[in-house]
């Protein structure tokens, strides 16, 4: 089983903070987050070519300024200085390899925070903060 480490958590908050924006401001957003960490990496091994998921190539795709449209995507999530750790990700594929680790609002799809129903995986953390709104109205409702 995969145990997050404090840092990846923190990474996938700031990674869905950016996902709620548009296609360009989210993909500034996942910079902002995962920017300092990948610097090495870049710096290392250069601008990705391809996406080592889906294959497409790597281009420039910002408006203001450049943003190259793959990124070095961490893999353990402990951000080991290893070429090994990493690797080439397009801003689609970023996000689906992102969505397999963690729910839509940024728990982590570890063992005990997921179950299943029927064959959909879901989020224990979610499903506690729906109970807990769904408490709170009603406790509301029978106050008044
Ligand atoms: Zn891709
Ligand atoms: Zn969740």
């Amino acid at each position: 089983m995969k145990v997050f480490s404090e840092k990846h958590k923190r990474n996938i908050g700031l990674a869905y903070l950016g996902r709620r924006a548009t296609q360009t401001n989210r993909w500034l957003g996942m910079d902002a987050g995962y920017g300092a960490k990948h610097a090495w990496i870049s710096k290392y091994q250069g601008k990705p070519e391809h996406c080592s998921m889906c294959g497409i190539k790597g281009e420039d795709v910002g408006k203001t300024r450049k943003i190259w449209n793959i990124q070095w995507a961490n893999i353990s999530g402990d951000y080991h200085r290893e070429v090994s750790d990493y690797r080439p990700l397009c801003v689609q594929c970023h996000t689906k390899y992102d969505l397999k680790l963690h729910c839509k609002k940024g728990h982590p799809y570890t063992e005990e925070n997921t179950y299943t129903v029927g064959k959909r995986r879901a989020c224990r953390a979610c499903q506690r903060d729906y109970t807990k709104r769904y408490q709170n109205k009603k406790n509301h409702r029978e106050a008044n």
